[in-house]
């Protein structure tokens, strides 16, 4: 019988963004971290200093702290 090497432990491959990570629970309600979008209502996605609205496209640019 051959024995195998023992496999790493698979690399997570890229970033899911876990549902309930937008939510944060306080006093058993889960509250949304992220902004939703004032269009359809959806969560917006942050990435580079602007939040984006996957559904409707909708853009807003956060303000550069410097
Ligand atoms: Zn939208």
């Amino acid at each position: 019988m051959i024995t195998m090497p023992k496999k790493p432990k698979s690399k997570s491959k890229g970033k899911k963004v876990k549902r309930w990570e937008l939510y944060e629970v306080k006093d058993g309600k889960a509250s949304l971290k992220n902004k939703v979008c004032p269009k359809c209502t959806s969560i917006l996605a942050e990435n580079k200093g602007r939040k984006y609205c996957g559904k409707c496209r909708y853009t807003e640019i956060l303000k550069k702290s410097e």
